[in-house]
């Protein structure tokens, strides 16, 4: 009955087309849902930076006991092909009809926190306050967690619910992620009648991967160079290059300092040559590490026991809004709530995940620490 419930409002919610940049109409359905539950519902005013089709919305459960705040977060917008997605329901998974994704990324989450808010007002448990983050344009680069201001949230302690696999999972870490692009330009000449006269780009980029390491470099750190474009003939001395390439490190640390490496490489080696570079960087996420002795880390560990659930520690090779939220200050890790397959038409989530995800939001909600006096 609980789960028809939920399954209900996890229809209700993917029925409501929301790709990235077009999630207005689901911030909509989640204002007035938020306002009956008796939360109460704020937003910034980041659309008019972001371009996207919301703002961040924050819908607070004021505490009814002396307990830390804690937020949960989820994002609201879908991949494509998400429109008209409707709910197929097939040996206790659901699917989508099967020409569209079916939006439990990042829609689960959703339906997981709004059954969450019911059964704890239903069962009167006690509870401190707590803050859910809904942030547009998420897939198409965490655009509206990255520019959400902190202060609007009290709790410094948040749990994101976006990630696959089984409930127990957790992901505790995530890289700082670099990406590249240099441009070395050398002299052409006629590569059989004069090539001193050349200044060659293929020697230079020889000289720069002399030191460049690229590759494996420890346990959570890699780097990789993965486009070289360049030349058109044998004959003439190669005056033009184009390098793609990306450094990933859960230290940020490390991957500020391996960043710094490469272009100096790339400019030493361009000088020795007599030829130049312009190196474009950019800072694609800031990574994260969560230690289990960190209280956010803590609550869960606790409330995972308490549920006899299997932890598993996850550490990402992509980012999340728990990047965002970390980078701002805040102790975030990114939950697994279920969901298989996504990004495809043929994702699914089994029921009993969560049924399981909101057992855990609740026991969450239930071991966040008392205020400190
Ligand atoms: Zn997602």
């Amino acid at each position: 009955m609980l789960s028809e419930r939920m399954i209900q409002n996890f229809s209700n919610l993917v029925s409501i087309d929301s790709i990235s940049r077009s999630e207005e109409k689901v911030h909509d359905y989640l204002k007035k849902k938020f306002r009956d539950l008796k939360l109460k519902v704020t937003e910034d005013n980041s659309k008019i930076k972001t371009s996207l089709g919301a703002n961040n919305l924050i819908a607070t459960l004021e505490g009814t006991s002396e307990k830390e705040p804690l937020f949960f977060s989820c994002h609201t917008d879908t991949v494509s092909p998400g429109e008209g997605i409707e709910v197929v329901e097939e040996d206790g998974k659901l699917f989508s009809k099967g020409d569209t994704i079916l939006g439990a990324d990042d829609k689960a989450g959703i339906a997981i926190i709004i059954e969450a808010i019911q059964q704890i007002q239903e069962q009167g448990i006690p509870h401190g306050k707590v803050e859910f983050v809904f942030s547009p344009g998420e897939e198409i680069g965490l655009i509206g967690s990255s520019a959400l201001k902190m202060d609007m949230l009290t709790a410094t302690n948040g749990y994101v619910l976006d990630s696959g696999g089984v409930v127990g999972r957790v992901t505790i870490a995530s890289p700082t992620l670099y990406m590249y692009d240099v441009t070395i330009s050398g002299v052409a000449a006629h590569a059989g009648i004069e090539p001193e006269k050349g200044i060659s780009a293929i020697s230079i980029l020889a000289d720069a991967l002399q030191n460049i390491q690229i590759g494996r470099l420890d346990e959570t750190t890699t780097a990789n160079i993965g486009v070289i474009q360049g030349g058109e003939s044998t004959n003439v001395v190669l005056d033009h290059m184009l390098i793609k390439g990306e450094v990933r490190s859960v230290d940020p640390q490390k991957a500020n300092i391996l960043i710094q490496e490469v272009s100096n490489y790339f400019r030493q080696a361009a000088k020795k040559h007599g030829g130049s570079v312009t190196i474009e960087i950019k800072r694609m996420a800031t990574g994260f590490h969560i230690n289990d002795d960190e209280n956010v880390m803590k609550t869960f560990l606790k409330s995972a026991k308490n549920l006899g659930l299997e932890v598993v520690r996850e550490v990402s090779g992509g980012g999340s809004d728990a990047n965002s939220f970390n980078e701002k200050g805040k102790k975030a890790v990114n939950l697994s709530i279920g969901y298989e397959k996504i990004h495809t038409t043929d994702e699914y989530i089994p029921v009993e995940e969560m049924k399981k995800a909101v057992q855990l939001v609740i026991e969450i909600i239930k071991n966040s620490p008392n205020k400190m006096e």
